[in-house]
């Protein structure tokens, strides 16, 4: 689903991904961990080409995203992307939100976009807020309304970047079920978190990058317990 090899990024001379190669299975699901600025979020956009990377090999879902033709859109269409801050359309209602890509972007007819989206807001717990606008809605709401937009473009790929990270404590575990919810879907899932214990539960694999590379990776119970990384330790002994 995912393939990179040897794939660099800078930004001028900063080498911020150095040499990643990382394959992601169909239907896996993939946490991302390290230390601030060690690349987490830059890999993740090189994955739907919110970055393009320096060099290296990049293929996901049968696109090569080193090829200046791939059809960007539909790229984005298979590999969606909930954000740290929503980014939520704040002059449009929660339903037009979740509609508007697919009318726009998939060409879907109006009357079935609504009706999938009410589907996943239903999915979500949020149906009930469709024509409410986001700032009447708390950041966990807001978050999972992000959540039913992705799915209304009926992804293969979502790729979370630290969902939960601007959020109350008490709205956190809102959004953290709803992805654990999701995980049951045959939907890739790539998570950038810190939130440990939906790792635990939810991941098939733990990456562990620092400054630009990935150190180490594995089943989580395997991660958590038995890494013999010392970046790794130091990390984890701070954020557990
Ligand atoms: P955090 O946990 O703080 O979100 P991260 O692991 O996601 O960190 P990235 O955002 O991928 O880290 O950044 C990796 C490095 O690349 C950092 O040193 C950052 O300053 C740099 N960087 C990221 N985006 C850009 C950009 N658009 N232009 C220049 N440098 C950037
Ligand atoms: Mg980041």
């Amino acid at each position: 689903m995912i393939h990179m090899e040897n794939v660099n990024k800078y930004f001028g001379d900063h080498h911020v991904l150095q040499n990643v190669s990382l394959d992601i299975e169909e239907g896996e699901k993939v946490v991302i961990i390290g230390p601030s600025g060690s690349g987490k979020s830059t890999l993740i956009r090189c994955m739907n080409r919110l970055e393009d990377i320096s060099s290296g090999t990049a293929r996901v879902n049968g696109f090569d995203l080193t090829d200046k033709k791939v059809p960007i859109l539909k790229v984005r269409q298979k590999v969606a992307m909930v954000f740290q801050n929503f980014n939520l359309y704040s002059h449009k209602t929660i339903l037009e939100n979740v509609i508007l890509a697919p009318i726009n972007v998939l060409k879907v007819k109006k009357e079935d976009a609504i009706k999938t989206g009410m589907e996943y807001l239903k999915k979500v717990g949020i149906e009930d807020k469709a024509n409410a606008y986001p700032s009447q809605l708390s950041g966990g709401q807001q978050q999972r309304v992000a959540i039913a937009r992705a799915l209304n473009m009926h992804p293969e790929v979502i790729l979370f970047d630290e969902p939960t990270s601007a959020l109350d404590p008490e709205t956190i575990q809102e959004v953290l079920d709803v992805m654990t919810k999701l995980s049951e879907l045959n939907i890739t899932m790539v998570v950038v978190t810190h939130e440990m214990g939906f790792a635990r539960r939810v991941a098939d694999r733990v990456i562990f990058m620092d400054q630009g590379t990935i150190v180490e990776q594995g089943p989580p119970e395997e991660f958590f317990t038995q890494t013999q990384n010392q970046r790794a330790k130091d990390f984890l002994s701070k954020i557990i």
